[in-house]
């Protein structure tokens, strides 16, 4: 039968606890939200709506095409200028997702014969540009510049080495100063995705370059998801204004995708015009974060040290962290679950979001709740 093998694998996700499903979010969810990515609760602010809903008025649903054909607006390049503005970076280009924008950075720079030098730790978008990347990868440790030093110095030929700036998974953060230093010394390019510190990083939340002082270099790119921090959709890469001409030219996810959606650009320059009005916000999730993680802790479970707003705590098994969460939601808390395949095995983890608008009770809340529900 067509297809036939995917009723064994189906079987055995059954047998381990570990089928996914999709949940339908109600719009007036009572859940307390510590899962999602909207760090600084913009996703819901009548402000950044209202950019999404004036967009979608003015320049229609769609982009209606392809960023080089019809699907370019004034919007998008305001929000270009702006994203890069803000972070600090000679320019910018937007794409429909921080997923394609990743795609984008690591296949456009990194042609035959490049080396890519990628954390152990980088996010599924950056593993899959390397994977379709025509350059070589070389799969580093974790957080390791010393392992990049060493790859880079194997190589005689054009380099880039890709990280994330803060781990998905841990909310650990990449040792960016000492990343930049051993791209130096051997004439690398360096990538990284500030997926989870656009927003909550740095001054007022211009991000993990900014803060590490790289933004605005010449050797330094910088991609950027909309979708997160600024509670829209979307994706960026910023960096000099000969990469992102470079990426217009070759990126195959830019050339063959259709243009952000009017929507989504306008609700994204919204969030930045709020952020750059209320630069509390940043720090105030960072602030909970570090409640979150003192309160746990004192708890007697274990935690990573968070560098932004994703707080990990170790779960004992996969099938107890699937438990876990669901035992958490029975109670009216809604945590993310990370579990294999999404990450390696003896990995799997409850995944709190510190949201800068949570408020003290909630916080507490939260924090008795995972507690009385431990595995
Ligand atoms: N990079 C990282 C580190 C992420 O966590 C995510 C989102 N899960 C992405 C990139 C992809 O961004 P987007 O959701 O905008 O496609």
């Amino acid at each position: 039968m067509a297809f036939g093998w995917i009723d064994e694998q189906a079987e055995l996700r059954r047998r381990a606890g570990l089928v996914r499903t999709l949940r339908p979010r109600p719009a007036d969810s009572p859940l307390l939200d510590l899962a999602s990515n909207d760090y600084l609760g913009l996703a819901r602010h009548p402000e950044v709506a209202e950019g999404a809903v004036r967009a979608a008025r003015t320049w229609g649903a769609g982009a209606t095409g392809s960023r080089l054909v019809t699907g370019t607006t004034e919007l998008h390049a305001a929000l270009e200028r702006e994203l890069a503005a803000f972070c600090g970076f000679e320019a910018a280009l937007v794409f429909s997702s921080g997923y394609a924008a990743n795609l984008a950075a690591v296949t456009a720079l990194a042609p035959h014969g490049t080396l890519v030098v990628s954390d152990a730790g980088n996010h599924a978008s950056l593993i899959d540009g390397c994977r379709l990347a025509r350059g070589t990868t070389q799969v580093v440790a974790h957080a390791d510049p010393e392992a990049v030093r060493k790859a880079l110095a194997t190589h005689d030929g054009p380099a880039v080495a890709v990280s994330d700036t803060v781990f998905s998974v841990d909310g650990d953060a990449a040792p960016l100063a000492a990343l930049a230093a051993a791209c130096r010394e051997h004439g690398a390019g360096l990538v990284v995705d500030d997926a989870h510190g656009l927003g909550v990083l740095g001054e007022g939340g211009r991000g993990a370059p900014h803060a590490a002082g790289l933004a605005g270099a010449d050797d330094v790119v910088a991609t950027v998801t909309l979708s997160k921090s600024l509670g829209s959709q979307g994706g960026a890469v910023l960096g000099p204004a000969r990469v992102v001409d470079h990426l217009v030219n070759a990126a195959r996810t830019f050339i063959f995708d259709t243009g952000l959606a009017p929507a989504a650009a306008g609700s994204a320059l919204a969030a930045l015009t709020l952020l750059r009005r209320e630069p509390q916000r940043a720090a105030r999730a960072r602030e909970v974060a570090a409640d979150l993680y003192a309160r746990l802790t004192a708890l007697g479970l274990e935690a990573v040290r968070p560098h932004a707003a994703v707080v990990a705590v170790r779960a004992p098994s996969p099938e107890g962290a699937v438990r876990w969460a669901a035992d958490c939601r029975a109670a009216g808390l809604s945590v993310g679950c990370f579990r294999p395949p999404s990450v390696p095995d003896g990995i799997s983890r409850l995944r709190l979001t510190a949201r800068a608008d949570l408020s003290g009770d909630q916080i507490e809340r939260a924090v008795r709740v995972i507690g009385e529900t431990r595995p």
